[in-house]
């Protein structure tokens, strides 16, 4: 991870936010490259959702009428339990206290808890399900906070306060009065701008069911614990899409999306082992079924999206806090209804990551150019890597400049490219392998001869010939 989040930052992908003045915990910026394949991933989902038939997009502003956060749930339940530590004040959102326990510590809580019950050999299995399921009210977590648990800062045992709600939303004010009719939030989900469009929409676009909307844009959550890079932060992009079906056919439409929304990785380039459905057996009492596809970080399996079924819920409360019907009326059956909801969503800068991981390799060069070396390379998707393709001049003379620079002008006007005519050959390639860039043309002196140049592929470091006109649609067919 520490190797990732230097590449990140040495070659502009992602810098901590405002770093001068120390930085801000659980924000980042993206820097060039960065910028470049972010918006390249929130295009290849905008794509995969949207060039369809009957999924329309919105972009939602980001404050929104209050009332929308107490008809989602949010004003009341979108909270974390934390305790803080009473000897070195660190704090802890209690569920991520109970999950980084290691299997040891899970073995010492539950005998603390049960005296006599868990004595013998159990295996890390027994006692992963036995800690999951003994402590699952807040009368037993708090009896082994209390208790058993001891301060991943400080060691110390028995120093945490009782368990405290905080309500993760950020609060501001519209206007220049700072009272509580003023208050708004900053949007802890992007959902909530599709729900209250949905009629909006639906008119506007003449969708009949199953149709969807997807929305890409911030979100905001203050988070009490921060980490892991760009893994839980407290500003992020979400992608969301909401699928509204007709009542009774939200089974046949979740299992649809949860495998689109699996392959959707795997087209981009993560191997399956990497990549797994993780089941919620605890559901929220609207939802109808759950699953995450979770991604093996390096520092363990975690979250990237979520698959939700979500019934009525949703549209059924906004209709009952604004008063406006949020009935779609079907023209077959002559009936009005308020339809099932199937979420996707999933977190633009948290996948982000997730590739960065995925492409992230160090190796070890076999044949050819700098063979017995060590490369740093990125195994992007061309879809996803910020550069396209690099365009080196072998030296910068008789010409070969002249013609790498007129190549990159022809280039630009698709594609991001990159000039450079700096170093050796080589080291130019290495710089490249480092951020990705999945296609070096280079233009030597039988470009002046033939007008073809090298095309080197990034993975396999093949070298083949091709015309210099035929550059455009080799990159056309392997990128878009
Ligand atoms: P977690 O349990 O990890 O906090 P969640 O279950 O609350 O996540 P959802 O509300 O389902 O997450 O959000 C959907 C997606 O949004 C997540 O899968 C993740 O990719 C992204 N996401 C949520 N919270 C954050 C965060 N704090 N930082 C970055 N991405 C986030």
């Amino acid at each position: 991870m520490e190797k990732i989040v230097s590449l990140a930052k040495r070659r502009g992908f992602v810098f901590q936010s405002s770093e001068i003045y120390g930085g801000l915990n659980g924000c980042w910026d993206y820097g060039p490259l960065g910028v470049e394949m972010l918006n390249n991933l929130k295009q290849a989902w905008w794509r995969s959702m949207t060039f369809r038939d009957n999924i329309e997009g919105i972009d939602a502003a980001i404050l929104m009428h209050p009332k929308t956060w107490e008809a989602s749930g949010h004003v009341a339940n979108f909270t974390d339990p934390m305790v803080d530590c009473k000897q070195c004040k660190a704090r802890y959102r209690v569920d991520v206290l109970l999950d980084e326990l290691t299997i040891k510590k899970k073995k010492d809580v539950l005998r603390d808890l049960f005296p006599g019950e868990f004595e013998g050999q159990q295996k890390d299995e027994t006692i992963e399900a036995e800690f999951a399921q003994r402590l699952n009210n807040d009368e037993i977590i708090a009896q082994a906070i209390q208790k058993s648990i001891s301060c991943p800062n400080c060691g110390n045992k028995g120093t945490f306060t009782e368990a405290r709600q905080f309500n993760l939303m950020f609060k501001t004010y519209v206007g220049p009065v700072e009272d509580a009719g003023a208050v708004v939030y900053l949007r802890p989900e992007t959902a909530q701008g599709i729900f209250v469009n949905f009629l909006n929409v639906q008119s506007a676009s003449r969708q009949k069911l199953p149709f969807g909307i997807a929305q890409i844009g911030k979100a905001f959550r203050n988070e009490i614990n921060t980490k892991n890079f760009l893994f839980r932060t407290r500003e992020f992009e979400q992608m969301e899409m909401q699928y509204f079906v007709k009542p009774g056919e939200e089974d046949k439409w979740f299992d649809y999306w949860r495998a689109e929304r699996m392959n959707w990785f795997l087209e981009l380039g993560m191997k399956q082992e990497n990549l797994q459905w993780h089941k919620h057996e605890k559901l929220a009492h609207y939802a109808k079924a759950a699953f995450d596809i979770e991604f093996k970080f390096p520092f363990g399996w975690g979250e990237i999206e979520g698959i939700h079924s979500r019934t009525d819920f949703d549209l059924g409360n906004h209709e009952k806090f604004s008063g406006k019907a949020m009935r779609y009326y079907d023209e077959q059956t002559k009936e009005k209804y308020v339809p099932f909801v199937i979420e996707t969503s999933v977190g633009a800068s948290r996948s982000f990551m997730a590739f960065l991981c995925a492409a992230y390799d160090e190796e070890m060069v076999e044949g050819g150019e700098g063979a017995g070396e060590m490369r740093t390379v990125l195994h992007l998707h061309p879809k996803l890597a910020p550069m396209k393709a690099a365009i080196l001049p072998l030296v910068n003379r008789d010409g070969m400049d002249e013609i790498a620079q007129k190549m990159t002008k022809d280039l630009q006007k698709h594609f991001r490219v990159f000039y450079d005519d700096s170093g050796a050959i080589g080291r130019r390639y290495r710089r490249q392998d480092e951020v990705g860039t999945p296609y070096c043309f280079t233009v030597d002196s039988q470009t002046l001869e033939d007008q073809t140049v090298t095309v080197r592929e990034r993975d396999s470091m093949k070298q083949e010939r091709i015309s210099i006109e035929k550059v455009k649609g080799y990159l056309l067919e392997r990128i878009i």
